[in-house]
């Protein structure tokens, strides 16, 4: 089978060739939500897009492919919703993330095969920032640390997402810069905000060094695929860029961008801090979870949608279509035979059918083409349905295994198979949670904290198909 997909990538601005650096293995990091709100539709449409490119990937290409994904658990709106609600950080963080992780699952979206957490990757995050100080990559002012990106300009290429004049120009009144355009690694703490201690005094991580330490940690020093929506291309992911590219000292950290187009509602931007959001759990009141995917589908993944009420209905009738054909397809079954006559009209449908089957892989592989797709498929439906009184029933099942076959990729159907995480994710998950363990430690956080983070623990780990058994020794971690 051909597997030479073409994908948008960011960086060049056109549809590459995509291959990956070490045979069939796919390293592929999305960046994950901020967790001070719940999650809304602009956040489905991206990882749902992003959830249907892996399934490409693996189940229809058959890659191995690693997903990571972060959690932002420590950030100034989480702060501000904190001292908002009267709620604690982690209270706020914790509430957030397991609603989340439960949109995602109504979704059906597959679970990355790993997840991390800010607040356990603090010191990785320090000794990430020492080396490119020591590089002459990165300087202190009065506790905070700062990029210096003049420096790196005159290693590495940069910036790559837009044009020069347009770089960094947020917070160009602080002071404490040598350029306007040095962004910050790390945020001295002001009174009452988290704080961690480090050699510049007590602090916490910026935003965008996050990404660049969590996914080289888990993914090595390359990546095949970073993902996001396209809002992150600037400047979060162009930083992050600059950062890894210092760090390893080579170029380019990814050969891959995939931002996924914003989601608008009546024409305007949608987003958490315009708080013109509708959430997932609002929105799937009108809609059902398959019903917003095969919404999503029918719109290119890496260009803006608009979110009409229009659509719903359009969404509901193609969904009844697909699933009603499969259903009566399968009634059939029964009076299917082993070995059957073809008639004319029989040929007829199988021969349409090796030419959806063709077009259908061509728009996989051309920048997953969902619209294609799902144009292909309705056609395919309606072809058959026109002459399903003159067709074998044999035919119809050969139609429809090929029509579940695409709509399983396509993360449509009902029954979900999880991934399991292999040995060393495990391993990993576990050291990040002792180290968020020592981290509550050097705080001093009281008792009570430590009792919560464990049940939180024992609940997250239950999501990768284990749990935690206690007894007279200690606890052992078993597979559920
Ligand atoms: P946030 O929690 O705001 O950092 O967003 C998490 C992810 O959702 C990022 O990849 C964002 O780019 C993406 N995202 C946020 N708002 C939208 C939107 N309206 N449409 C599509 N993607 C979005
Ligand atoms: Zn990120």
């Amino acid at each position: 089978m051909d597997k030479t997909l073409k994908l948008y990538n960011s960086i060049t601005r056109t549809i590459d060739i995509f291959t990956p650096r070490k045979g069939n293995e796919v390293k592929m990091y999305i960046c994950g939500p901020t967790v001070y709100d719940s999650s809304h539709i602009g956040h489905a449409r991206t990882y749902v897009m992003f959830d249907v490119i892996r399934r490409v990937l693996s189940d229809y290409l058959k890659y191995n492919v690693r997903f990571v994904m972060n959690i932002t658990d420590i950030d100034d709106k989480i702060i501000a919703r904190a001292n908002e609600t009267g709620a604690s950080m982690e209270e706020v963080t914790r509430k957030y993330t397991e609603e989340f992780f439960e949109d995602m699952k109504t979704l059906n979206v597959r679970s990355p095969s790993f997840v991390t957490f800010v607040t356990s990757y603090v010191d990785k995050i320090v000794k990430f920032i020492e080396k490119l100080e020591a590089n002459g990559l990165a300087y202190e002012s009065r506790g905070s640390v700062y990029f210096d990106l003049n420096s790196y300009q005159q290693r590495y290429s940069y910036p790559l997402f837009k044009s020069k004049d347009g770089i960094n120009s947020e917070g160009d009144e602080n002071k404490d810069k040598r350029s306007p355009c040095d962004f910050v690694l790390w945020k001295r703490s002001k009174e009452n905000e988290p704080r961690y201690e480090s050699k510049w005094g007590h602090g916490r991580p910026g935003w965008h060094i996050e990404c660049s330490v969590m996914s080289s940690d888990i993914l090595g020093e390359d990546l095949d695929i970073h993902a996001g929506g396209v809002d992150l291309a600037f400047p979060h992911h162009e930083n992050e860029i600059a950062q890894c590219q210092a760090y390893f000292m080579q170029e380019p950290w990814v050969k891959c961008f995939l931002h996924t187009g914003h989601l608008n509602i009546s024409g305007l931007k949608m987003s958490k801090s315009l708080k013109n959001f509708t959430t997932i759990k609002e929105a799937l009141k009108t809609i059902s979870p398959r019903q917003l995917r095969v919404l999503f589908l029918h719109h290119q993944w890496n260009k803006d949608m608009n979110y009409e009420k229009e659509h719903l209905k359009f969404a509901e009738t193609i969904e009844k279509k697909i699933f009603n054909f499969m259903s009566v397809a399968e009634s059939m079954r029964k009076n299917a035979l082993a070995f059957e006559t073809l008639e004319n009209a029989d040929r007829e449908v199988l021969r349409e059918l090796g030419n959806v089957q063709e077009a259908v892989h061509a728009a996989l592989l051309d920048n997953v083409d969902t619209p294609a797709v799902m144009k292909r498929i309705v056609e395919m439906i309606n072809f058959t349905n026109a002459r399903i009184k003159t067709i074998s029933p044999s035919t119809v099942l050969v139609v429809k295994d090929y029509i579940k076959e695409i709509t399983d990729v396509l993360g449509l159907s009902e029954e979900e198979r999880q991934e399991s995480p292999g040995e060393d994710l495990i391993a990993q998950l576990l050291s990040n949670f002792r180290e968020s363990i020592r981290e509550m430690a050097r705080r001093k956080e009281p008792y009570s904290k430590f009792l919560e983070k464990c049940d939180w623990i024992r609940e997250s780990i239950k999501d990768y198909g284990y749990i935690i058994e206690d007894n007279s020794e200690g606890s052992i971690l078993r597979k559920k």
